[in-house]
Parts: C-alpha cells; structure tokens; sequence
C-alpha cells in the first residue's frame, strides 16, 4: 500500500478543530456537532491530491466518531447519524475555492457503532475512488447534521512491489482498478540470464503478482542460485542456457575458472569431432597385444595375423586396427605395395585378426598393427607432445646409402645405431643438403626433418653434385650424435632412371614421414646458425631471436632475410603509408621462379642509420616467422641505396577498413573464421615467444581468400608508427584502447597482454571495424576498465564470442585463456556452426551510442539526416527521402517492413536501423515517465 503524502483539510462552513484525549493520549479532531439546527450543509475539503498517473483508484479510509442522537435528547429530531464522502478531479490546484457543484458523491458513512454517553467508539470505514484520470483530486465531507468527529483520513493506493520471479526482474507496478483488473507488466532477466520472449507477468487489483510468462534461464557458465544467475564454479560448466545446474567437469577434463562454458580436455586426451563437447575426453588407445602370425602348408603365401586387444582403450569403444606391411632387405625398407591382399583390409578392422595373401616366398617381411580410435587422427594433428616423452640420447648415424638415382631426385638411406626398437617413438631426423659446387657467398641449404630412415629428394637439379648431411635428434629435438656427410649426384637429363623397384615408403616430399622443410639463406663466411620453423602444430624447437641481441642490427636482417636485387621488383602503384615511407604494390620476378605479388616497403630518402636499422628490423623479425597467419616476408633490398621490404601482396588491405567497408556482408560463422586466422597466427607468435604488442584489427591484413594475417613487427617502431600510440609518463607509446591494464600500468607485455588485445580484435571484427569503446577518450577509456567496465557486446555476437572476449578481458592475466586454447574454442565453434546461433544481448543504446538525454528533453535527433550520420548509415539518407520519411516522428513509426521496402536490403545495416529505432523510442518512453 502506499499513502499518499500528508494533507490538509479546509473547512467550509462551522467544522473545528477540537482536541480530544482518547485512552490518555491528545489527539486532534476535526469535530461538527450542530445536531439542533435544520438543513445543515457543512463541508469539509482536502487540499489537491496529486495523483500518480498509473494509479486510477485510489481507497479512502476515514476513522471518526459518530454520537447517538438519542443522546441529544430533544434536539434529536433533526439530528443525523452519517454523512458524505465526495470527490472531485481537477488538473490544478484552485486553492481556496469551493465549489460544491463540481463534486460528486462517493458514499454515504454509517458508523458501525454509535458512541453514547459514556465510551467513545471509533469506526473505521474504507471506499474506493475509481476512474481518476486528471493530476489530482479533492476529497470532501459533508455533514448534513449529524455529531460527527474525524480522525484520520488516509488516502492510498494499491501497487505490487518490484520483485524477481523465475529469474526476471519486475517494477513496482500500480494495481490496476476495475476497468483493468489484471495489469500485464513486462520484466527483464536478471543479470546473466536470457530469455527468448519478454517475461511477463500480471498485477492483480490486490496488489499480488499472479501467472510469470517467459521463463528466463541462466546463460551457458552460470547456474540458478536464490534469484540469481550466479557462475559455475571452478571445476564444473554450463554449456547451455537452461535451468539446470552447473555439472562437474567430466573425466580426463580440466575444470577451469569460475563461469565455465565446457571443460577443455586435460593434456594427453581429446574428444573426436564426433564426440559431444560436453562429454568426457579420451586418451589414445595402447598398442594391442600378442601379435601373432600363423601359416598353412595348405595354402601358400598367406599368412593369418591375429592379436589381442589394447590393454588400455583409453576409455573409448571405437578401437580400429590397421596394418602396415614393409619387406626389408638389409637396411632398405619398402612397403609393401598393392600387391598383398588384406581380408577383410588393411585398415579400420574391428575383429582382431586379417588374413594376408599374395605374399611372395622366402621373403622377410615385417608387419605393424596400430590400434586407433576416434581421437587417433585428432591427437596426431593436434599435439603431438614430442616434448612430454623422457629424453633419449640420439643414436648414431653409421652410414649413408644411395639407393635410387633420377634426374631430378635422389633416393637416400641410412643406419642407426643403437637401432631402434619396435614400438619406441620413432627417432627423428635432421637431413641438411646443399649444391656442392655452390661456392658463391650464399648458399641454400635445405634442412629436412624426418620421422623415417629413408627419404626420396625430389626438384634436383639434373646432373648436378650435393652434399647430404644427415643426423639424428633426440627426444627434445636436440641435434645429437655424430653426422654422416656424403656427396651424391643426380642423373644428367636424358638417362633413364635405373629400373629399380625400390620405392621409399613415404617417398614424396609432404608425405607423413616428413614434419617440415624450411629453405634457409645462409651466409657462409659468418657463422651458420639454423634457425627451424616447425609448422603450427608442433612445438618449435627455437625461439624468436630478437635482433636487438646482435651487435650489428645489419647482420640480423641478413641471417633471416633473403637479399633481393632491385631490379626484380617492379612498383606499381601507392597503396599505404608506412611512417618510413609508401608502400607500394608490386611485382617480384626472380629469375627461375614464378612472378608474385607483393607488397614493397619503402625507406624515404634523407634516412638517418638508426631510422634504417629500425626500417629493417622489421625484417629480421617478420623472416622469423614461416606460418600461414603471419604475413611472409619474400625479402629485402639492403645492399642498394633504396632499402626495401617486400613481403607477400595483402589484396584486401587492413581489416578494420576492409570489415568497415563491407559493414554487415558477413555472416557471424565467416566472421569467426577470421578470427580463427588470428589466433592461429597469434598462437605462432607466442610459441615462438614473441610478443606482438601492437595487435589490432589495422594491423592485420586480409588477402583475396578473406585469409587474415598478423602484420607490422618492429622494434623501437612498435606503435610509434601507430596512430593509436598515446605517450605514456614513461615515454613509451601505447595504444590504450588495445592494451591490457598491467602492459599500460606497468608495461608488462606479455602473450598474456597480446591474448587481451586479441579480445578488443574479437570485437572489432564482430562490430565490423566499429572504433571500441566509440568517442570515449583514452582517459574515460581507463577508467572504465578500472572500474571493472568491460565493451558490451557487438549486435549480433554470437554469446560463446563474447563470452571468450570476455575472457581475455580477465583483470588477472593468469586467467586469461591463451591462444591454444582460443584457437582450439574457435575451431570448435566453426565445427558446430548452431554453437553461434545463441546471440549475446545486445543493448542499442550503448552499442549505437545515442547521445545521451540526461538533460535535453527535446527528441535526441533533429532530423533524419543527424540520426542516420550517428548510426552510420547516412548512405540510406536518400531511400529516406524519397520515400517520403523526412521527420523523426516519421522514423519512429516504421517497422521493420518499412525500412526492407524502402531500399535497406543488408541485413546486418535492416538491423542496425530497426535496433537504432527501438533505442529511440525506448529513450521517448523513458522521456515521459
Ligand atoms: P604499415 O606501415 O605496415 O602499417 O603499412 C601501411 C599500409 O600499407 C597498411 O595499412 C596497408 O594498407 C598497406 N599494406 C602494408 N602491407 C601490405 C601488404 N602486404 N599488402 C597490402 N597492403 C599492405
């Protein structure tokens, strides 16, 4: 109930005040009392009563005394015992006048009970006041004779009180009178809880909240606690928005923080593509048992293999054998072939057992049978954890074969010794070879790292001699053991190859025997120093070197960059400007290789020594880097006065132009696709130890594929190049609203910090290229993210984006994801595109940035043309025009149909509009109340 604030009461004609001492205490009455006289018409007001305008009704209690008239003795003819409740509506106080005529009668009061003589009896009676539409009202009495003394007079009406019911929150809400006996009050989830329709509810004439429609649920990570949508606890996750509980994380899964979506799969086990993200992680299977090999005088040249099953299934059902056959003669070892016949095959058995045909007498051969189960091929990509085995010593290479000779391949061999044993990892190779008669001052070598004792080189040139080094590696991919060194020649052209049926299993350059090849530029009067770039999903075996650690920076650019000769590189057209100079599109053409695109950094004339070392330190870190999200460096100009960085030609330029271009095209799952790129990139760079700094959407670059590259590597450089860098006290820059609270307190740059500023790129791309944290100065900036302010949502972010964003906007570095596991989420969510059907909310005020009415009470925009600049849609202006929408009120009224018919047809721009024109009459309502 609420009353209505204190009020007066006036007389009109002979009421008094008379005070009264009622069981001891004073109290003051408003009494009338002339019982003797006729036709009496005494009239008692209230002051205005301001009436809130939801509420209609309003109830009316009065306490009073009436006296018996039997007690008045003769004057009790003309005596009454009641009297009249009036009211009248008004929209303004008129003050002291009175005007009988404009009040209408609500109620005629009887006292219940009649005081006498002695005891004074009070009655309470309450009447309802309805319809009430003006600012306020009057209420009034009318005494017609009677010996009446008033009390009190309260005035109230009814609300239900704001409240939270299945998860929404409600307003205080007035109740409703007759004419609406049943309001229907729309809510909000609580915080962390969504629902798909608008919650409602009802509030009833009463005062009470019946029926709650629309159930709100707690987001995937949080769980239902008193009212509250409150996070999983560590150890346990939510996958999906429901009801339900959050649930400990499954077996052979790590719990991690607080607010858990799933459970990521603890080192050493992994889900395949098929098994439910919510589910428990496996481990791959043992070697199976036994193997055991029977043959039959009956019939010749087969063979039954049979074998008992792994002893550990690592918790799967799906364990499937294959078998490998190899027929070794001495130190050579070839497949198989074709030729042998498998019953039932050779691959994806479930029985434990096949049959062998077609096998040639006398001859050794030797079989491997693999268990495999369903996370076989996903571990084997995924991590081989070369690392977590116990370190071995190297074997020994004790000698070298030649054992087929081509025109343009070699076919080699060699020995170890200890040999290896059956089952053991297989050892790894380090296979360097050169052209001999290469005695120019740079030499190519090519270095080979090799799971098998055999390799076939193929892209030789025809007669020509090369040097073969061979070595092998221990556990941790240390060279170790001595090296073998042979020269072998290719065949001139024209010799046939000699008819030798030796094939080399996994012959050809690419094939699984063979984890990498990386072509190194080496310059042979300095020290040769390898540097091996092992692809994305192996553990490299060197870190960046920053070039700042070499004495003489120039000597850095030419150990990881190639040298290019000016006149292989035509320019062809202005596409940027670097702060040392344009850059330029152009053409490589390097004799005896096919013409590429690039993009060529140039150095502006008057240049200081320093300003070309920094130029061209960008270089030596970029050549670093060999990965397909890393922007590849095809070399540099140093030796000519014109130094120059020529790198791989980015059609579609920087992201965030390129995604502000195209505002609204992309569907979310293309978008996480990029972003996929990104981390993929990213996650290379922090493996490699190198931490970026300077990560934003205008330092990644996209080519014609929608591939995104990680740009922009330099040294002192980093940001001070960048538009965005803002001098800190220090003297460093920084671009604050990319980078992570500790890199800006403290500078402390960190993967960490660069996961952080992958999070503000998450947003960028989802808000296609929108500026975070819009006209916010940098000040404002920081002071938000002190204050625990986090950027909302782009429109139609995918929840599990926003929530990894949020993520990586972790106060406390520790707990932010890193890029594995931001890459591994990313696949996972492109694996199952329905995983970014659930939309996070999205606020259009916030994400449009109205201007904000506190203050200003005309309509937020003047005209047409102002609102669309705002929102960035100032292209449609003329589809407004012509349709003849030339007023806000005009905009207020469309719907979503409207805006489709007068020319909006992107999507992603009909909603921009549609959200923009709900922000906008959700600020008008707001105005009003
Ligand atoms: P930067 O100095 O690296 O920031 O380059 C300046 C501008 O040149 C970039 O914002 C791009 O628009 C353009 N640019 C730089 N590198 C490339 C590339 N590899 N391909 C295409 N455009 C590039």
């Amino acid at each position: 109930h609420h009353t209505h604030e204190p009020f007066i009461l006036c007389f009109f004609f002979q009421w008094e005040v008379v005070q009264k001492t009622l069981n001891g205490s004073q109290l003051y009455t408003y009494s009338i009392c002339n019982v003797g006289e006729r036709e009496q018409d005494n009239w008692l007001r209230t002051t205005f009563i301001q009436r809130r305008p939801s509420a209609s009704r309003v109830f009316v209690e009065l306490q009073f005394i009436v006296r018996d008239c039997n007690s008045f003795g003769a004057s009790s003819l003309t005596c009454k015992e009641t009297f009249n409740l009036f009211s009248s509506e008004s929209d303004a106080d008129v003050g002291t006048t009175f005007r009988k005529g404009q009040f209408k009668k609500v109620a005629t009061i009887a006292p219940d009970e009649i005081t006498g003589k002695k005891e004074l009896r009070i009655n309470t009676e309450t009447r309802v006041v309805e319809n009430l539409s003006l600012k306020g009202f009057y209420l009034a009495i009318q005494d017609i004779g009677a010996c009446v003394a008033l009390l009190s007079l309260r005035v109230y009406y009814k609300i239900c009180p704001a409240t939270i019911q299945s998860l929404a929150s409600f307003p205080e809400t007035v109740a409703g009178g007759e004419n609406q006996a049943l309001r229907e009050v729309s809510g909000e989830c609580v915080e962390n809880a969504i629902s798909e329709g608008l919650p409602r509810i009802y509030c009833t004439v009463d005062g009470e909240w019946v029926v709650p429609v629309g159930q709100c649920q707690c987001k995937p990570g949080y769980e239902e606690t008193e009212d509250a949508c409150k996070e999983c606890l560590p150890g346990f996750f939510k996958a999906e928005a429901s009801s339900g509980k959050c649930e400990p994380c499954p077996a052979n899964t790590q719990g991690l923080d607080t607010g858990a979506l799933f459970c990521p799969c603890m080192d050493g086990f992994y889900r395949a593509p098929t098994d439910p993200p919510t589910g428990p992680c496996s481990g791959l299977p043992s070697a199976p048992r036994d193997l055991v090999a029977t043959t039959s005088h009956l019939s010749v040249g087969k063979l039954l293999l049979s074998w008992r099953p792994p002893e550990h299934t690592g918790g799967r059902t799906d364990i499937t054998y294959s078998i490998e056959c190899l027929r070794c003669e001495g130190p050579v070892c070839q497949s198989c072939g074709e030729k042998i016949r498998y019953e039932p095959a050779n691959v994806g058995l479930t029985l434990t057992k096949v049959t062998v045909s077609e096998l040639d007498a006398h001859l050794n051969y030797t079989f491997t049978v693999e268990a495999h189960s369903g996370v076989s091929a996903f571990a084997s990509q995924a991590m081989p954890q070369a690392h977590k085995l116990p370190l071995t010593n190297p074997p020994k290479i004790t000698s070298m074969r030649l054992v087929k000779q081509n025109p343009t391949s070699l076919s080699l061999s060699w020995e170890v010794s200890p040999k290896p044993r059956v089952q053991a990892r297989p050892i790894r190779y380090e296979l360097t070879y050169r052209k001999k008669d290469d005695n120019l001052d740079v030499t190519t070598y090519t270095v080979l790292i090799l799971e098998k004792n055999s390799v076939q080189i193929p892209d030789l040139s025809p007669g020509t001699a090369y040097l073969f080094r061979v070595q092998a590696l221990g556990s941790d991919g240390s060279p170790g053991g001595s090296s073998i060194e042979e020269q072998y020649e290719t065949l001139s052209e024209g010799h046939l190859a000699h008819n030798n049926t030796a094939v080399i299993s996994g012959a050809a350059i690419g094939g699984a025997v063979m984890l990498l090849i990386v072509v190194i530029v080496l310059f042979l009067h300095r020290r040769s120093v390898l540097f091996f770039f092992l692809n994305e999903q192996l553990k490299p075996l060197k870190t960046y070197v920053d070039p700042h650690t070499y004495e003489d920076p120039n000597i850095a650019v030419l150990k990881f960059a190639t040298e290019i000769h000016p006149s292989h590189i035509t320019k062809q057209k202005v596409i940027g400007a670097g702060e040392f100079g344009e850059v330029y599109r152009g053409i490589l053409k390097v004799p005896g290789r096919k013409e590429v695109a690039v993009a060529v950094k140039t150095l502006k004339p008057g240049y200081t020594e320093k300003q070309r070392q920094d130029f061209l330190s960008e270089a030596s870190i970029m050549g670093q880097f060999a990965h397909q999200n890393i922007i590849r460096l095809e070399g540099v100009v140093t030796k000519f006065k014109h130094a120059m960085i020529v790198t791989e030609y980015m059609e579609n330029g920087a992201l965030d132009r390129y995604l502000r271009d195209h505002d609204g095209e992309f569907s979310a799952y293309q978008l996480v696709g990029m972003m996929r790129g990104i981390a993929a990139g990213m996650k290379y760079l922090s493996d490699m130890s190198y931490v970026h700094r300077d990560l934003a959407a205008r330092n990644i670059l996209v080519n014609n594929t929608l591939e995104c590259k990680v740009s922009d590597f330099g040294l002192s450089r980093v940001l001070e190049d960048d538009p965005e860098g803002t001098y800190t006290t220090s003297g460093g820059k920084i671009p604050i609203r990319w980078t992570a609270p500790e890199a800006i307190a403290y500078r402390k740059f960190t993967s960490a910090s660069d996961v952080w500023s992958f999070g503000i790129v998450m947003w960028e791309v989802m808000a296609f290229g929108e500026r975070p944290y819009w006209d916010m100065s940098n000040h404002e900036v920081m002071k938000a993210i002190n204050e625990a302010f986090r950027l909302p949502a782009p429109m139609d972010c995918p929840s599990a984006v926003y929530q990894l964003m949020l993520q990586c906007w972790l106060q406390d570095r520790s707990k932010r994801p890193r890029f594995g596991d931001i890459v591994s989420l990313l696949d996972k969510l492109l694996r199952s595109p329905e995983s970014l059907k659930a939309i996070a909310d999205f606020d259009p005020r916030v994400s449009i940035r109205l201007p904000s009415t506190s203050g200003s009470d005309g309509p937020p925009f003047r005209c047409v043309p102002e609102w669309l600049e705002s929102i960035k849609m100032s292209q449609y202006g003329e589809n407004f025009t012509c349709a003849g929408i030339v007023s806000m009120d005009q905009v207020m009224q469309m719907k979503n149909e409207d805006i489709k018919n007068i020319g909006v047809r992107l999507p992603g721009h009909l909603k921009r509009i549609a959200y923009s024109i709900l922000g906008l009459k959700d600020q008008t309502s707001t105005l009003i109340l």
